[in-house]
C-alpha cells in the first residue's frame, strides 16, 4: 500500500516581516487582513503539536516570518523545539526560519530540529520580479548551509507568480542540484492585498508541473503539496497521488484555512492510501 507522509506546520511568529516577497501577506509592506504576532505561546504551539500528532503526522514545522535568524529567535525557536520534543516525542521537527548561517542551524539541530526548509520560490533569472530585498543566491546559499549542518533540506517553490515554463524548469533544476530529501511545492493563493495576479494554472497545469517536478527530482524521497492544494484541486485533490505526490500538509497552512484533518484521514482512507509511519515508509 502506498504511504503519505504528513506534515503540519505551524506559525510561530506571525505577520512581521519587512522583506517585499509579492506573494506572501505576512510582509508588513501589503497589509494583509492576517493575524500578526511576535510569539506564539508555547502551550498553544504544544497542543498544536499534540493534536497533530494524535492525528498521524510525522513532520511539524516551526515556521518564522522574518528574513532569517537572529538570536533571539534562534533562541525562541530551539526553546520550541524542547517543549515540543518533550509533549509529542513522535513527531520529527522541521525548522523554517528563512536566510540561516551554517552555526545557527547547527545550533538548532542541537536542539532537536531534524530538517530545515528553505524554498528557492522560483527561478534565479525571476526572483527580482517577485523579491527585492534579498536575493535568490542567498537562498540557495542557505540550503548549502543545511546541507553542510548535518540537518536534512527541504527545499521547493511556488507555481504561479507569474512565471514561465523556462523559470520552472530553471528552478527545478536548482532544486535537484541541492539533493533535498523532501520537495515542497506550493500553488500561490491570491490575496487582494497582494500586487500579483490571481494565480493562472488550471488544475491539469499544475497535475503536470507535479509531474514534472518528480520527474526532474528523481532522487528526493518526498514531493510533497503544501499551500494552495484545496484552493486549486478542490475535489481532483486525489489526483495528486497519481503525480508523483507522497506528502501532503494537513491541517491550516501560515495564514490561510486548510481542509480539517479529519478530511484529509478520510480522504486517504476512500483512496486506500496509508499514513506513513516513519519517513522510510513514504
Ligand atoms: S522573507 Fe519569508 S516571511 Fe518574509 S515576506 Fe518573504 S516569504 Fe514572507
Amino acid at each position: 500500500m502506498k504511504k503519505i507522509f504528513l506534515c503540519s506546520i505551524c506559525n510561530i511568529n506571525s505577520g512581521t516581516c519587512s522583506e517585499d516577497c509579492k506573494f506572501c501577506s505576512q510582509s508588513i509592506k501589503y497589509r494583509a487582513d492576517i493575524q500578526r504576532y511576535i510569539h506564539k505561546p508555547l502551550d498553544a504551539i504544544v497542543n498544536e503539536a499534540r493534536y497533530i500528532e494524535a492525528k498521524g503526522a510525522l513532520g511539524f514545522c516551526l515556521v518564522t516570518a522574518q528574513k532569517g535568524l537572529d538570536d533571539k529567535t534562534l533562541e525562541f525557536v530551539c526553546k520550541v523545539a524542547h517543549a515540543v520534543t518533550n509533549a509529542a516525542p513522535r513527531l520529527r521537527l522541521i525548522a523554517c526560519n528563512g536566510t540561516a548561517s551554517l552555526d545557527q542551524l547547527r545550533t538548532l539541530k542541537a536542539a532537536g530540529i531534524v530538517a530545515y526548509n528553505h524554498n528557492l520560490e522560483t527561478s534565479e533569472s525571476f526572483y527580482p520580479n517577485i523579491c527585492t530585498t534579498h536575493s535568490w543566491q542567498e537562498r540557495y546559499t542557505t540550503c548549502k548551509n543545511v546541507n553542510a549542518s548535518g540537518l536534512k533540506l527541504l527545499t521547493g517553490g511556488i507555481f504561479g507568480l507569474g512565471e514561465s515554463h523556462e523559470d520552472r524548469v530553471s528552478m527545478l533544476h536548482a532544486i535537484a542540484s541541492l539533493n533535498p530529501i523532501s520537495v515542497p511545492i506550493n500553488f500561490y493563493h491570491h490575496n487582494e492585498a497582494l500586487p500579483l495576479a490571481p494565480n493562472p494554472l488550471s488544475i491539469d497545469d499544475a497535475l503536470a508541473l507535479l509531474r514534472l517536478t518528480r520527474t526532474m527530482v528523481p532522487r528526493a524521497d518526498r514531493i510533497m503539496v503544501a499551500g494552495g492544494r484545496e484552493l486549486l484541486f478542490k475535489e481532483r485533490t486525489k489526483e495528486i497521488f497519481d503525480h508523483g505526490v507522497n506528502a501532503i500538509v494537513i491541517g491550516n497552512y501560515l495564514t490561510t484555512s486548510g481542509c480539517d484533518a479529519d478530511s484529509d484521514l478520510q480522504m486517504l482512507q476512500a483512496l486506500h492510501l496509508g499514513i506513513a509511519t516513519s519517513p522510510q515508509d513514504a
